[in-house]
């Protein structure tokens, strides 16, 4: 069993899905990265303290029945890290080992994260601790909406603004966003489509939201292999995690000219020397739900999976993926942080002692909640901005905070994930000495 102290890395397991209770407290590891950062930027303690807890953490158990007619009762939470910069937002996820100190910590990534890129919004994340794979669609509608339900005033357009995450989507969004618009009344109704974005474009989403995390991502490895002379075209990368970001990744990354050459989520891995198709393995998980059984790939283990001879590594699966193990075994030049919190902090050591670049999740894995932002302005306008315009503004802002964590990262002699938090926790800090505390 691995705990924060020893990352026994999950590679060294038998079983592909190592508990998530059994991968150390996530909200502990990501205070120890933010105790770095706040020591670099001399924070004030007391400024510190308010920073090191979220506001508020909600816990909700709510009744659904089930279409064969029984009642069960479900666990819901939302966690409100901060709000100094603005609203609180963040994803809800699904998950059948959703927990409160898990949300915690995703919670105040999503702080330092609005912090950084320099978006008007704070820090929340939430969801609900079950396995959406065992339920049918109609039961999923009555518990997002049961659940929307039960957090009631809890969220709102200016209040709290939930994103899909892992095991959402656009259509989880649209159910939120449907029940909240209900609940708040006929001549409101309009006024609060923006209570949630990743929506669908149909019920008031944005163009780009859904490629947004993934887009995000490349941009990042774009302007790294730019800085560094590195030529996308023919690299070789591994992926983990084929969902909304892994595999808009995949498609944005091959239209470069990459080559996704292994590729793994919660059913397995596989890989290919020739290269992975990655449109048409969007089509087999579609239908089959992962990437194990695809035909144009071999099966290969997840030992193998991290070892494969490549240039470029993109989690984007689940926290605390890459331990002390797979760090060890990773060949690559880079990996860049799709996922939220995929590594140990020994983990991340030992990577940066091999050399390999690592662009932290904060920066790099953004582009959703920047794209966010930009469905809550067009929301509050009644406007529908065109697909260009979104893309470039994305680009501009992911590539310009780029260049600045760099810089930051030159400056201080740094590492990215510390230059990252510095840059939102100076930010932060300096508001709240403005500010103060109430009363
Ligand atoms: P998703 O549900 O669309 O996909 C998750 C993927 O991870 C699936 O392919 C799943 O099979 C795989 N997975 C799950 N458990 C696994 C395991 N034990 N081993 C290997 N693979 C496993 O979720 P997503 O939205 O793509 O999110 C993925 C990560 O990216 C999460 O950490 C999430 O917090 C982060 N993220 C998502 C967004 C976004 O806009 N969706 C934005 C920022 C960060």
């Amino acid at each position: 069993m691995s705990t924060a102290q020893t990352p026994v890395a999950p590679v060294a397991q038998k079983n592909a899905e190592v508990a998530l209770k059994d991968r150390g407290n996530l909200f502990e590891i990501a205070t120890k990265q933010i105790e770095k950062a706040m020591k670099l930027i001399n924070m004030e303690p007391d400024i510190a303290q308010i920073i090191g807890q979220p506001k508020n953490e909600l816990i909700v158990n709510f009744p659904v029945r089930r279409d064969n007619g029984r009642i069960e009762m479900f666990k819901g939470y939302r966690v409100q890290h901060n709000n100094i910069l603005g609203p609180y937002k963040g994803g809800m996820r699904y998950h059948h080992e959703a927990n409160l100190d898990e949300m915690k910590a995703l919670a105040s990534w999503m702080t330092y994260k609005s912090a950084l890129h320099e978006i008007p919004f704070g820090g929340g994340k939430g969801g609900i601790k079950f396995d959406p794979r065992q339920y049918s669609k109609t039961e999923l509608e009555r518990i997002t909406r049961r659940f929307t339900a039960a957090l009631g005033t809890n969220i709102g357009p200016d209040h709290d603004i939930p994103a899909p995450d892992v095991n959402t989507n656009s259509q989880t969004m649209v159910w939120m966003m449907d029940t909240y618009m209900n609940i708040a009344g006929a001549s409101d109704r309009n006024t609060v489509r923006g209570v949630v974005t990743g929506k669908s474009v149909s019920a008031g989403g944005s163009h780009g939201r859904a490629e947004a995390t993934g887009q995000g991502v490349v941009h990042c490895i774009t302007e790294w292999a730019k800085d560094t002379g590195f030529n996308l075209d023919g690299c070789h990368v591994i992926i983990q995690g084929f969902g909304n970001v892994g595999s808009y990744a995949a498609r944005l990354l091959s239209q470069k000219g990459a080559v996704i050459l292994g590729v793994g989520d919660v059913g397995g891995y596989i890989a290919n020397s020739e290269g992975i198709n990655p449109h048409k393995l969007g089509e087999h998980v579609h239908k089959s739900g992962s990437v194990a059984g695809y035909k144009g790939a071999s099966k290969i283990t997840r030992e193998e999976f991290f070892a494969l001879d490549a240039h470029i590594f993109v989690p984007a699966a689940l926290e605390l993926e890459v331990g002390v193990a797979e760090a060890k075994a990773l060949k690559v030049k880079m990996m860049v942080e799709g996922a939220n919190g995929p590594t140990y902090p020994e983990a991340e050591e030992i990577l940066l002692e091999k050399g390999i670049a690592v662009i932290p999740d904060i920066l790099c894995n953004s582009g959703g909640v920047i794209v966010s932002y930009y469905e809550w302005l067009q929301n509050k306008r009644a406007e529908q901005w065109e697909m260009a315009d979104v893309l470039g503004r994305l680009e501009r802002r992911m590539k310009q905070t780029y260049q600045n964590v760099r810089q930051y990262a030159l400056a201080q002699k740094t590492d990215w994930r510390t230059a990252s938090y510095a840059i939102g926790l100076e930010r932060l800090q300096h508001v709240y000495k403005e500010r103060g505390i109430f009363p």
